[in-house]
């Protein structure tokens, strides 16, 4: 099926120092497949009126032209009749749009194609209102509002904006709280978005590169219908999620995006950003993964839990149902139970009655020892703060001892739930090689390297092997089917993580 490409154009702003530079970069976004650039004069050492015809002489791509001023968040020091000057000089020297900030009186605006804009590098202005009123000139082609993002909420209302406007405008929320303001612009059919030619290129804060827009976040697909689902956390810089199931989406034929949502820890900012989510149901937000900080505040504002996920006391996973209430679970679980099961060949029911020994008592071996304790599993917790693991063990009806007593630990499963042996501390390992022999399945959680030393230990030891990577493509396939009512595409989503982390260790 060929994607009906959308409206909405990727705009590359352009931040180089000296004209021919911008002119180069002018050429290098016409051939990244931008739609049009935005000359920042104000990068520009000393922009003079010379410049201009050489800069906006034959352009490659539709520009517009920006001279910000300091006071709108630009480079610009000079004095006004200067910039206004320029601006004006510029719409005549073959500018296809002039951006002027919506403090200068409409007697001063240059003749010509006007983006009318309004920045806020604080905050999402009080006064919403009241700026979406003034930027929606009919005298201006384009209104354009930019604010500072506290939460993806302020990005909600700079999605909204865009609805309520006139006509297709720009309507940004910055920061990396706001980016989805930016991936869904074209949901919403505005005039363009932002996207920076690579990264280091970003003319403001959250602006993701040109092929982030397209081979990430499915820039090309995404239309007024497409189904939002997206990942609750902080931080997220390295979550690998967003690559999951976007490419699973694209592959299962399915019209949806995923995208990041940055929140900062505390139940305040959670339910913030859910009730701007409850009350925006054209956003058509569908589902949304929740990682760390937030998986207990997801249980706590999910309407219907299963019992063993609310016995682990967190979801990773949350569908709004067309009424808008919320359906949580958790996968880690799901997850790990399946990756283990599956490379033992029985069903979960398989479990019972075999000794596991779990090593940890965080997050990660909460939910598994819930869940092998649920599947009637025999468990001992091992875990370096001991206190930490009887606490745990109390919990689920298991035993716990110190990691030293892995020397002399017999049991068919061993879980490393620990960090230990992860990337880049990769010779570390909790257990001693010699204690391997005669356990029969070996899992450890940890996904970065594929191979941990324990791992590899344990396969020499004869030991049938899980890696992390199962675990988390499993988990996510837990995910998606519910989300989707279609099979996940489990193999290609095994390799875009073993992709992004030979990138990531690349890096
Ligand atoms: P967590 O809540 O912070 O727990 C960390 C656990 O590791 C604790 O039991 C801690 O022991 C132990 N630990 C940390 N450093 C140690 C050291 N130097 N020596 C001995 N023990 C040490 O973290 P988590 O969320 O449970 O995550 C744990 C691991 O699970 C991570 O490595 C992560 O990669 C993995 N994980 C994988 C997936 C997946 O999909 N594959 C999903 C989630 C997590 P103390 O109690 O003594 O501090």
């Amino acid at each position: 099926m060929t994607a009906v490409r959308p409206r909405t154009k990727l705009i590359v702003p352009l931040t180089q120092t000296t004209v021919p530079a911008m002119r180069v970069a002018m050429h290098a976004a016409d051939q990244a497949g931008a739609d049009m650039v935005e000359c920042r004069l104000d990068h520009l050492d000393s922009p003079s009126p010379a410049d201009l015809a050489e800069l906006l002489t034959d352009t490659p791509l539709p520009a517009i032209v920006t001279l910000r001023p300091v006071r709108q968040g630009g480079r610009y020091e000079g004095d006004e009749p200067r910039r206004l000057a320029l601006l004006a000089a510029a719409a005549e020297a073959g500018g296809d749009y002039v951006d002027v900030e919506d403090d200068v009186p409409a007697a001063d605006r240059p003749a010509g194609k006007i983006v009318l804009s309004h920045h806020d590098f604080a905050r999402r202005p009080a006064d919403l209102d009241a700026v979406l009123q003034r930027i929606d000139d009919p005298a201006a082609a384009v209104p354009k509002v930019a604010f500072a993002s506290a939460g993806p909420e302020d990005a909600v209302a700079a999605l909204d904006a865009l609805r309520r406007l006139s006509r297709p405008g720009i309507a940004l929320a910055m920061g990396e709280p706001g980016v989805m303001s930016r991936l869904l612009a074209g949901k919403f059919g505005a005039f363009g978005t932002f996207a920076a030619l690579e990264a280091g290129a970003e003319s403001a804060p959250g602006q993701p590169t040109i092929a982030d827009f397209r081979d990430l976040y499915r820039w090309d697909a995404i239309g007024p219908d497409t189904a939002v689902y997206g990942v609750i956390g902080c931080p997220l810089a390295h979550s690998m999620s967003p690559a999951v199931h976007n490419r699973a989406f694209e592959t299962a034929g399915v019209d949806a995006v995923y995208v990041p949502l940055r929140v900062e820890p505390g139940a305040e900012h959670f339910n913030r950003f859910l009730d701007a989510v409850r009350g925006a149901d054209w956003l058509g937000v569908r589902g949304l993964s929740v990682t760390i900080p937030h998986k207990e505040n997801a249980l706590a504002r999910a309407d219907e839990v299963d019992e063993l996920s609310r016995r682990i006391g967190a979801v990773n996973t949350l569908q709004v149902r067309p009424d808008g209430s919320l359906r949580g679970w958790n996968t880690d679980y799901a997850g790990a139970t399946d990756a283990l099961c599956e490379a033992m060949g029985i069903a979960r029911d398989g479990l019972a009655g075999r000794s596991v020994a779990v090593l940890g008592a965080g997050g990660a071996a909460r939910a598994i020892v819930a869940a092998m304790a649920h599947y009637g599993a025999e468990v001992i917790i091992y875990n370096r703060t001991v206190s930490r693991g009887q606490k745990l063990a109390g919990e689920f009806g298991a035993a716990a001892r110190g990691l030293d007593a892995l020397a002399a630990m017999s049991a068919e499963i061993v879980i490393n739930c620990t960090s230990l042996g992860m990337h880049p501390n990769v010779e570390a390992t909790p257990v001693p090689a010699e204690a391997l022999a005669g356990v029969s399945v070996v899992f450890d959680t940890v996904y970065n390297p594929l191979q941990t030393r324990l791992l590899r230990e344990a396969a020499e030891a004869g030991c049938r092997t899980v890696s992390g990577v199962d675990m988390f493509v499993n988990q996510a396939a837990a995910q998606f089917e519910p989300w989707t009512g279609k099979p996940a595409p489990r193999e290609l989503m095994r390799q875009v993580v073993l992709d992004r982390l030979s990138r990531r260790n690349q890096e």
